[in-house]
């Protein structure tokens, strides 16, 4: 005998999942949505490491395990001491006329130090403010001889783009820099080994003011650049006219915040001790 079809009579199980099938359900996503997005906003402005950091479990496993800071097989220092309330600040790519004088008085005017990653043939041009610069209490490092990408160099396009900016520096001031800071922060492996060989650190920067953009205001690289702030920030300024008016507030904003400002140099010896031991060795043995 016929068995009756009773697929027919029988519910189709519905694709759309539970919490869906209900307002209360759908409300609740949207809320959750919406809570999300203002959460992604709100991090993205205070967020102190890149999105990529942010979801990478290696970062936080070497960052648990205090391998965040100094990095002695790279001779690369990415930041200072968290336990520290202390920040640097650091401009690039001058020194330039129309506003290193005017960021220079306002270090003096508040009793900070700043570090200038200057480029040799700007050195070259304005040796007096190379002078300027050091007679302050800051520091320079080098930012290349003419602010070339050295990831892209030859091995000897690379070496002269290191070296000659040092020379310039050497002929101005009679000493050598230490610190170094690739352009556009670009480097690999191979530049890492170069700068090693020439005796640099390698400095990059945790806290990006974007005072390089076009069209910024100085309301934006202040609030930038004070919303990404924390124990050990390594803050990325340029030596430019909108930098020169936007330091003021932001060094009111730093010290108001209760952060001590020091030059990289005082960062490395803040280190934590092993750290510290690590960077210091490799200074000594390539500086003394
Ligand atoms: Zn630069």
């Amino acid at each position: 005998m016929r068995q009756p079809d009773l697929s027919a009579a029988r519910p189709r199980p519905s694709k759309i999942p539970p919490i869906l099938s209900t307002t209360t359900g759908r409300i609740s996503i949207v809320v959750l949505l919406v809570l999300l997005g203002y959460w992604a906003v709100w991090y993205n402005n205070h967020r102190t490491i890149g999105w990529g950091q942010t979801f990478n479990p290696i970062y936080w496993y070497r960052r648990y395990k205090g391998e965040d800071l100094y990095i002695p097989s790279q001779a690369l220092l990415l930041h200072g001491n968290r336990a520290l309330h202390e920040v640097s600040l650091t401009f690039d790519d001058g020194p330039h006329r129309e506003s290193l004088p005017s960021i220079l008085s306002t270090l003096q005017a508040f009793h900070v130090h700043g570090t200038f990653f200057d480029v040799g043939e700007n050195m070259a041009a304005s040796p007096d403010l190379v002078k300027l610069t050091l007679a302050d209490g800051n520091e320079i490092g080098d930012h290349s001889s003419t602010h070339l990408r050295l990831p892209k160099l030859s091995a000897l396009e690379r070496h002269h783009e290191i070296n000659d900016a040092d020379i310039t520096f050497c002929r101005i001031t009679g000493k050598h820099m230490h610190l170094f800071r690739p352009p556009g922060m670009e480097y690999n492996n191979r530049v890492l080994k170069s700068l090693m060989n020439h005796g640099y650190i390698t400095v990059s920067y945790t806290d990006a003011s974007r005072d390089y953009a076009p069209g910024i205001t100085t309301s934006f690289v202040v609030d930038r650049t004070l919303d990404r702030v924390e124990n050990g920030s390594i803050i990325l300024l340029h030596d430019y006219p909108d930098t020169a008016r936007a330091l003021p507030a932001i060094i009111e904003g730093l010290q108001k915040r209760g952060y001590k400002i020091v030059t990289i140099s005082h960062m490395i010896r803040d280190l934590p001790p092993e750290q510290r031991k690590q960077a210091e060795a490799f200074l000594a043995l390539n500086h003394e």
